[in-house]
């Protein structure tokens, strides 16, 4: 199963939930459900990268936390939440698992490992969220774009990202101008490519070097909950 929480499985949990289970592809930009509304279907991405985003009255929306096939995306609500706390759209245009609440639920229900793996998610994704709070506190625009462009590439799995510039600006909550004159840095410096919307990361340690610790920190969170990602 290349969905990390799906392959750790044991064979009778996810024989039981296979029945609900199916292979959906998205695509870039898409809604998958609204906040404050209530979440239809649990998803499990295997190449799609979703994004759980803030939206504010004037219609800016900031991420709080990205999930890809390291993770499943709306967990909570089959875990009885079913009213979400924010946006989820996706990201990266990809395949995912789309599973039904009441059959994630009824097997959970039965099952402690699915149960506990699911609740050790949410942490991670809250762990994301309040790393977020402080990264955006506290952290120069320059070290939270390379952290974000190395969260990004992890779960793509590849090293040229899709973006626009207006979509970064976004996803950080900063000025597109602020992302323009950082995107340049980056790339006289080497460390990216950037051209028609689409971004190549050249050299990915340097990213790191450049990244603040909150990218370290998350994927600590992950390793320590979920087991190092494979
Ligand atoms: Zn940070």
């Amino acid at each position: 199963m290349k969905n990390l929480l799906l392959g750790q499985l044991g064979e009778d949990d996810f024989n039981r939930l296979e029945p609900y289970l199916k292979v959906t592809p998205f695509k870039q930009h898409s809604l998958l459900f609204e906040a404050e509304r209530e979440i239809k279907h649990v998803y499990f991405p295997t190449s799609a990268v979703v994004s759980l985003v803030v939206t504010l009255e004037s219609g800016e929306m900031v991420e709080a936390a990205m999930v890809g096939a390291d993770g499943v995306v709306g967990a909570s609500a089959a875990l009885d939440g079913r009213i979400s706390l924010s946006r989820g759209i996706i990201q990266l245009p990809g395949d995912i698992v789309v599973c039904s609440i009441d059959g994630l639920k009824s097997v959970a229900l039965q099952s402690p490992n699915l149960l506990s793996l699911l609740i050790r998610h949410e942490q991670t994704v809250y762990a994301q969220a309040q790393q977020s709070a402080a990264c955006f506190a506290s952290h120069h625009v320059q070290a939270r774009l390379c952290r974000w462009l190395l969260r990004a590439r992890d779960l793509a799995r590849t090293d040229t990202l899709v973006f626009t510039q207006e979509y970064l600006a976004e996803m950080l909550g900063v000025q597109r101008t602020s992302v323009t004159v950082v995107a340049h840095t980056l790339q006289s410096a080497g460390l990216i490519k950037y051209a028609r919307g689409k971004i190549q990361i050249l050299d990915a340690e340097a990213l790191q070097d450049g990244a603040c610790e909150c990218y370290g920190t998350v994927k600590r969170h992950y390793e320590r909950l979920l087991g190092p990602a494979r």
